[in-house]
């Protein structure tokens, strides 16, 4: 009899968890409709669709809510960061119907173009890659022979050869241990993978920028939010570490560090770096570091790695430092079990990095790159002299292989001073593409040789000189 009581009573407790979970849905098409009429609002009027502001607002209603109702506000941040993206691709949608249609231009976007223009017999400088012009260490030549004689070309273990994995935990130093180590299909898998594994849908990263935009790019695919910290040239692309102590909030998971950085080439102090390591433990936080330009840095650079942070996540590469970058090696380093389960989305995506690429790069792992840094040292101070010849306001970069300088208000936007100089046969990339904020600014790469870089910068001077 009991048995039958407690039967009855859980299917109508199903039945009334089926009909909250539709009510939920049509609220949540309810919403979706609004989304959309605010989005052709919006287009007509041309406004941006994401507005911090009125973002935060429904945040702190929603957190009150949850704190009223007992309900874990991370939970429900999550859930409402969902019903934010929902509307901001919702609202992106009304906009390019009414044909209002913000484009983003990224360095990538003017590559293909100038390519596009090329194979049609056009020459084009190309200033806005960063892709060292330089050839790769001698010794991966006999490395890659080595290799296919040896028959070293088969599936390895996901994380890596252990060789390999062995030589960069000693060449890291700190006592990482080979298991903390993962080989992975250039840095930017290790950077994909290690933010699949550990960010939720509906949690937040803090990126700061202006930024390379693949993180933002890692983000949306994991169905996250970027909460972007911007930073300024005035204050020499120093991020307010009070600001970013305010960003953060129940639902963020992880703040993306990126020195020496692309696209300003700041490199941040040891004592910004000190504070931003203990916001994140005070707050729980990872912190992933994007170190692929560490070897390009011509001022006191602190690895993350120095800070022995159990929840930090160090990214690295052979790509800038042994001009590399088609061979797909970079590396991630982390607690075992961020490096296991990034190895499992690496072996569900690619089985391993190819053999021979790894055996590639243990040759070069021993590499001393200081002819390469003093090269494109060289190139950058000839680009900053430059520059400061035209009176353009810039930051003598610290490290990496960029200068990012404002075009001093002469223009309105990036993307048609960016498309006249591709005209002019010079690619250089668009500021915007690193964060809205930057459509006054162009990256210059050095990786180029004196002779193109002085032409290119030539054209840009008679443009900013036209203009
Ligand atoms: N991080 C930054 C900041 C970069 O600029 C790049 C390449 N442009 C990468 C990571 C990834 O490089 P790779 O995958 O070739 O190692």
């Amino acid at each position: 009899m009991a048995e039958k009581k407690r039967n009855e009573e859980l299917s109508k407790l199903r039945a009334e968890i089926l009909d909250i979970t539709l009510d939920i849905i049509a609220k949540a098409h309810k919403r979706m409709r609004l989304s959309e009429q605010i989005g052709t609002i919006k287009g007509t009027l041309n406004i941006e669709i994401e507005d911090e502001k009125v973002e935060q607002e429904v945040r702190r209603s929603v957190i009150e809510l949850s704190h009223t109702l007992g309900i874990d506000p991370a939970f429900s941040g999550r859930l409402l960061n969902m019903l934010l993206m929902e509307s901001i691709r919702l609202q992106q949608i009304q906009h390019k119907k009414i044909g209002n249609n913000p484009m983003v231009v990224t360095h990538l976007g003017v590559f293909m173009k100038a390519k596009e223009l090329e194979s049609s017999g056009k020459k084009i400088i190309h200033l806005e890659v960063g892709e060292p012009d330089y050839s790769p260490p001698k010794e991966i030549r006999r490395a890659l022979i080595e290799s296919y004689n040896k028959k070293r070309y088969h599936y390895t273990d996901s994380r890596g050869l252990l060789k390999l994995r062995q030589g960069i935990a000693k060449k890291v130093g700190h006592g990482i241990d080979h298991d903390e180590v993962i080989v992975t299909s250039g840095g930017r898998f290790a950077l994909f993978s290690a933010i699949l594994s550990i960010l939720r849908p509906g949690e937040e990263v803090i990126s700061i920028e202006p930024s390379w935009p693949a993180y933002r790019e890692f983000v949306d695919f994991a169905g996250g939010k970027i909460k972007a910290l911007g930073t300024t040239l005035e204050n020499s692309w120093t991020p307010d570490t009070r600001q970013l102590e305010e960003m953060i909030g129940h639902h963020t998971k992880i703040i993306v560090l990126n020195y020496p950085n692309n696209p300003t080439g700041k490199i941040l102090d040891k004592k910004d770096m000190t504070k931003i390591v203990s916001l994140a433990q005070e707050n729980g936080l990872y912190v992933i570091s994007d170190e692929v330009y560490s070897e390009y840095a011509f001022k006191g650079f602190t690895s993350l790695t120095h800070f022995e942070y159990d929840k930090g996540i160090v990214v690295s590469s052979f790509s800038k430092s042994c001009a590399m970058t088609g061979f797909r090696v970079g590396y991630g380093i982390a607690d075992k079990e961020v490096i296991s389960k990034m190895a499992r989305i690496q072996a569900i995506a690619l089985t391993s990095v190819a053999e021979p690429m790894q055996y590639a790069a243990l040759s070069a792992i021993d590499y001393n790159p200081s002819a390469n840094v003093k090269l494109i040292k060289k190139r950058l101070d000839l680009i900053s002299d430059k520059l400061s010849n035209m009176s353009l306001d810039f930051i003598f970069p610290d490290g990496a292989m960029y200068v990012f300088p404002r075009l001093k208000g002469l223009i309105q936007n990036d993307s048609a001073i960016v498309k006249k100089l591709l005209d002019l046969g010079v690619a250089v990339a668009p500021g915007s593409g690193f964060g809205q904020d930057y459509t006054q600014f162009i990256r210059i790469s050095a990786c180029q040789p004196k002779k193109l870089l002085e032409r290119g910068l030539d054209v840009i001077n008679s443009v900013l000189f036209v203009h």
